[in-house]
């Protein structure tokens, strides 16, 4: 049963990955976009070269320095593409800086500030909101600097050069389709109960994992077969700003003590990802005595792969940062040398002001049964991690 529920869901994956490797178009995100930042051109600090004296131009052939810039330490997928990235650079000859912002907006504006006026050649940002960066992004323009958005696109700005990511709204999409599948919902009577909860609305991303997730149930919850309880169904009800663990776990106590509490069972609870999922886990263990509900994740991280073993979490989505990393630095190599670089998406992602030419990764589905090929075999994780 759970092999032929797998290969249908990993037949559909393979089906939509098809489709989006043509260029198949996501529906806007639901987030709204903020208002573009204002930085006027001769307010914008002195770049140190000027346009003619292009950094990117005049990089040594495989050399030149890559400014990369995350968001912050605190989840685990963010140390892994750090980590990836700045090993994979290096390993390619060039160097390497590589910095973290605690999830603070102005600590990573001033950081790709220093990047710019350091003589980074490239930079490759993870940025912690998408439009907070513009002031910067115009100094990296001005000076001729390529920027790679890195997993969450750069909004508001025409100095994006490339984007590399995930499918993000596949990603929504197999977490859509295994809640589907699980409950058979085209044949079972339900109703099922449904709760949800989505990301940061200061990540682009976040809109297109729960939109791809909610045009999967929506014909569901429009028929009744699936009751969002809380009647909680939009992004910004559902949305957990920052990602944060303690965030969705307090909403989701809020939501199980206003109407679970006379015993209802909760039969679904869509999460995002895993940072957010930890946090409704956490909220069952403490406050929840009824049937254990289907739990979506994403990102495989340590915790919820131990949850998922333990029958805490019943599925995730398997985003290999490695994968990410190395098709981030082969952009780099072809951006200084000047090569055309590979992009297999040139129409989903728009920042608002113009349509950056994108990498869409495959997200893969995870769950108990394929955990152990995923993540071990594939040495992602050891098994002691995993403990
Ligand atoms: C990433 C997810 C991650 C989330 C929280 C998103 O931009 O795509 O993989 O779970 O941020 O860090």
């Amino acid at each position: 049963m759970k092999k032929k529920l797998l290969s249908v869901i990993l037949s559909a994956t393979m089906v939509a990955a098809l489709l989006a490797g043509c260029g198949e178009a996501a529906p806007a995100p639901a987030a709204e976009a903020p208002a573009a930042e204002e930085a006027p051109a001769e307010e914008a600090p002195a770049a140190e070269a000027p346009a003619e004296e292009a950094p990117a131009a005049e990089a040594p052939a495989g050399g030149g320095k890559v400014g990369v810039a995350m968001p912050t330490k605190d989840l685990q997928r963010w140390n892994q593409d750090g980590a990836n990235m700045e090993k994979e650079l290096k390993e390619a000859g060039y160097e390497v800086d590589l910095q973290y912002a605690s999830n603070d907006v102005q600590t990573q504006l001033s950081q790709v500030e220093n990047m710019i006026s350091s003589g980074c050649n490239v930079l490759v940002i993870a940025a912690i909101e998408g439009s907070s960066l513009g002031e910067a992004l115009d100094m990296a323009k001005e000076a001729n600097i390529p920027v790679i958005a890195y997993d969450r696109l750069l909004m508001d700005s025409d100095a994006v050069s490339y984007y590399a990511t995930f499918d993000n709204y596949m990603v929504g999409t197999v977490q859509g389709t295994y809640v589907k599948d699980t409950l058979d919902l085209d044949n079972a009577a339900g109703p099922f109960n449904l709760e949800l909860t989505a990301g940061d609305p200061g990540d682009n991303n976040a809109g297109y994992f729960f939109n791809g997730a909610y045009d999967v149930l929506k014909p569901y919850i429009d028929e009744g077969k699936l009751v969002v309880v809380s009647g909680q169904k939009t992004f910004e009800e559902c949305a957990t700003p920052t990602w944060a663990t303690e965030t969705a776990q307090s909403r989701a106590e809020n939501i199980l003590s206003s109407y679970y509490a006379d015993g209802k069972d909760v039969d679904v609870w869509l999460c995002s990802n895993d940072s957010t999922a930890l946090g409704v886990e956490n909220a069952l263990a403490a406050n929840y005595n009824g049937k254990y509900p289907i739990i979506t994740g994403q990102d495989c991280d340590i915790e919820n792969t131990k949850n998922m073993i333990a029958g805490k979490q019943s599925m995730s989505v398997f985003k290999d940062t490695r994968t990410l990393a190395s098709q981030v630095v082969k952009m780099v190599g072809q951006i200084l040398s000047g090569e055309t670089v590979d992009v297999n998406d040139t129409e989903t992602y728009n920042n608002n002001v113009i349509t950056v030419p994108s990498y869409l990764c495959e997200p893969v589905f995870a769950d108990v049964n394929n955990y152990k090929e995923l993540l071990i075999d594939s040495g992602y994780y050891t098994e002691d991690q995993l403990k």
